[in-house]
């Protein structure tokens, strides 16, 4: 991903006005005499949960994991994971409110009662609290919207706005397995991919499931669409990657691509990004993209 991407810019240049202007990101003196509005961190929930159907969800991993809903938020940042890198840029930006995609503490639950004496999770959550810094993971409000917000911010950043009808599959261009991995990974900014296939086969079909679907809805995908490759997030080696090994196999004409997990869905950060733009143009918003944890050698 390329952290120098525009919204950045701008606001890297907004502040900079307003810095010249001996005005300084405290909410209070940026909004200072005007009527612009000052938004809590519930309000910023409330807002976004309103737009999705059916919600608010009984049960859902969408909770505040530190801070307060009634605390003023002075800006924002997107990002897939919260790195403590994550975390220092926020508060080098004098942001208090991150709104990260997945987990921040090691589970899906981000329970944390098992890791209280424990250095790494002490790390994370001491530094935000001592900042200030409110957590909202939003992941099942995002995917759960009219239209997922995570599927169509990928699909911009891959360029294929075009061929997109709402829904995972897209008919593109015929070309190459190989061409296909260069074309996503440049797209996406992502150095190396693991895949499955023939990098001469020719693809056409995508299957797009970003992210960690599960095993079973990949392969039930697959049965349902046929797709010539199916581009995912990550899987567990013992799943889908099997079945796709066993229909080369058996000469079926089937390719996987794994992106990583990060970079999957870090269109749905993107997304999320504008999304808040738009409906509280009064607070300062900075997407960063937390990248993989794992390197490549
Ligand atoms: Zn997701």
């Amino acid at each position: 991903m390329n952290p120098n991407n525009l919204p950045r810019r701008t606001f890297i240049r907004n502040t900079s006005i307003l810095t010249a202007a001996g005005l300084t990101l405290d909410p209070f003196s940026v909004f200072a005499g005007s009527d612009a509005k000052v938004w809590t961190v519930g309000e910023i929930m409330d807002t976004f949960i309103s737009q999705v159907p059916n919600a608010p969800f009984q049960t859902t991993v969408d909770t505040l994991k530190i801070g307060s809903r009634e605390q003023v938020v002075t800006g924002i940042v997107t990002t897939m994971f919260t790195t403590l890198e994550i975390i220092k840029k926020t508060i080098e930006l004098k942001a208090n409110l991150i709104i990260p995609h997945e987990p921040t503490f090691f589970s899906g639950s981000d329970e944390t009662d098992w890791l209280q004496s424990d250095p790494v999770f002490r790390a994370k959550y001491d530094l935000m609290a001592k900042h200030g810094i409110a957590l909202w993971r939003n992941h099942d409000y995002i995917h759960r919207m009219k239209v997922d917000g995570v599927q169509a911010g990928v699909v911009d950043e891959l360029g294929w706005n075009e061929y997109y009808k709402q829904n995972p599959v897209l008919d593109i261009p015929t070309t190459s397995l190989a061409n296909l991995i260069n074309q996503v990974k440049e797209k996406l900014g992502v150095p190396a991919m693991r895949y499955i296939g023939d990098l001469n086969q020719y693809c056409s079909k995508i299957l797009l499931l970003p992210g960690a679907v599960g095993g079973k809805r990949q392969i039930e995908s697959i049965m349902k669409e046929k797709p010539d490759v199916l581009i995912c997030g990550e899987s567990n080696e013992w799943e889908t990657p099997e079945y796709v090994r066993t229909a080369n196999e058996m000469g079926m004409k089937l390719s996987m691509i794994e992106i990583g997990h990060s970079a999957s869905e870090e269109g749905g950060s993107e997304f999320l990004t504008s999304w808040i733009r738009k409906h509280a143009p009064e607070i300062p918003v900075t997407h960063i993209p937390s990248g993989n944890s794992l390197s490549i050698i």
